[in-house]
């Protein structure tokens, strides 16, 4: 695997995330490359940014249904307690 580490910089699609530290490579996506975010990462902080701004009501439509976002780990976090 010598040499391997080398492919990861600048410039080849390939960066760390900024959160979670891992190796990602470039989605294509843009928006959380230019935060330094792999796109998993990215979409967590949406989502707690949403939660705050959405003051405790971070519901979504599930089928006719309200009920907190099934994807944000604060409602989750929320949920279990
Ligand atoms: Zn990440
Ligand atoms: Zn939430």
């Amino acid at each position: 695997m010598a040499g391997d580490a080398r492919r990861f910089q600048k410039g080849t699609g390939v960066y760390t995330c900024a959160a979670c530290g891992k190796s990602t490579r470039s989605t294509g996506r843009c928006d959380n490359e230019n935060v330094g975010l792999c796109a998993k990462c990215y979409d967590e902080g949406g989502l707690e940014n949403e939660h705050s701004d959405s003051g405790g009501n971070h519901e979504l439509d599930l089928e006719g249904k309200r009920g907190p976002h099934p994807d944000c780990p604060t409602c989750k976090e929320e949920v279990k307690v």
